[in-house]
């Protein structure tokens, strides 16, 4: 069972439970991108069956017709085993997803495989249009990446970083990680590159929108992405004023370590589930 206060970020325990909850966002407006959840396995038979839940997870995505794509964590697919491996894995998902012309994202875990996720990005984007990467405005290293990625014309989700990192590796003060993360929309803005800008944070939307109307081209190449079971009111006021919203619905049965990201983010969350251990 779902723990009940899981309930409340993950989408569900199997696919049709999370594409219902796809059917009720979109009904607000809002897009998805799909999450199994799982990360940093270590056999191959786990990624066997992560390969297979993200095909059977396309074959649905497509029959049902529903405005989604897929989001996917490299560690999932073997990156603790071999990077070859890895890729291998990842070019079967994206295979099919191109059949079906479904987007892919590859999300960036901690600082440990920034560089190897961009390599396996980098080496299959060309082949595959059709995916993109993300890159956490708190990393130092993140504003060389940027400009790597605008050059190759990248669709690239910038978000703050989830991870707990050490100051030699990432920023810490938060008016400082806004201003690098809006350094790097900037940026990519500025090279015509598609920009999802993950963030639940009404400073980064507010100045993004502020933006936006200044520079009308920018809307066509932007999103505003949040996670599922944040600030859904916001989300549904972006849509309706015509911006395009996407929510990150992860499912699955692995929401641990997922989960357990949501609760260091805010201290706000952690009292949601102290109010329901304790109305248990
Ligand atoms: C779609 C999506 C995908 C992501 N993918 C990745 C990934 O691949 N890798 C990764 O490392 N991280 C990822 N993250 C997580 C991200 O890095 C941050 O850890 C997380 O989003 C928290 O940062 P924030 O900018 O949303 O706001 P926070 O830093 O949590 O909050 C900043 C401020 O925002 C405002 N705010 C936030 N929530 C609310 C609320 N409910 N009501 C009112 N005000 C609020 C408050 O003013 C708050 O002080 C993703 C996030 C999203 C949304």
């Amino acid at each position: 069972m779902l723990n009940f206060v899981a309930k409340r970020f993950v989408a569900g325990q199997n696919a049709d439970q999370a594409l219902h909850n796809v059917n009720l966002l979109y009904q607000d407006g809002i897009v998805s991108t799909l999450d199994v959840l799982g990360e940093n396995v270590s056999s191959k038979a786990d990624v066997e069956s992560t390969v297979s839940e993200y095909h059977k997870l396309l074959d649905k995505i497509f029959q049902a017709k529903v405005s989604a794509g897929i989001s996917i964590k490299l560690t999932q697919l073997g990156l603790d085993i071999e990077m070859a491996y890895c890729k291998q894995a990842l070019r079967r998902i994206l295979e099919k997803a191109s059949q079906y012309n479904i987007f892919v994202r590859i999300d960036m875990e901690s600082s440990f495989y920034t560089q190897k996720t961009l390599d396996i990005f980098l080496s299959l984007q060309e082949e595959f249009p059709r995916m993109g990467i993300v890159i956490q405005a708190y990393l130092h290293r993140s504003k060389e990446d940027i400009k790597l990625l605008a050059d190759r014309k990248a669709s690239v989700r910038v978000c703050k970083g989830a991870y707990d990192e050490k100051e030699s590796i990432a920023l810490k003060n938060m008016d400082e990680i806004r201003t690098q993360y809006q350094w790097m929309v900037q940026t990519l803005w500025s090279a015509g590159c598609k920009v999802a800008l993950a963030t639940h944070d009404d400073l980064l939307i507010n100045w993004a929108v502020e933006k936006i109307s200044t520079k009308p081209e920018y809307q066509s190449i932007s999103e505003f992405q949040m996670l599922y079971g944040l600030r859904r009111q916001k989300a549904k006021e972006l849509a309706s004023q015509g911006y395009r919203v996407r929510a990150y619905v992860p499912y699955g049965k692995v929401w641990f370590p997922y989960f357990y990201r949501r609760l260091r983010e805010r201290k706000e969350n952690l009292w949601f589930v102290l109010r329901g251990i304790l109305n248990d």
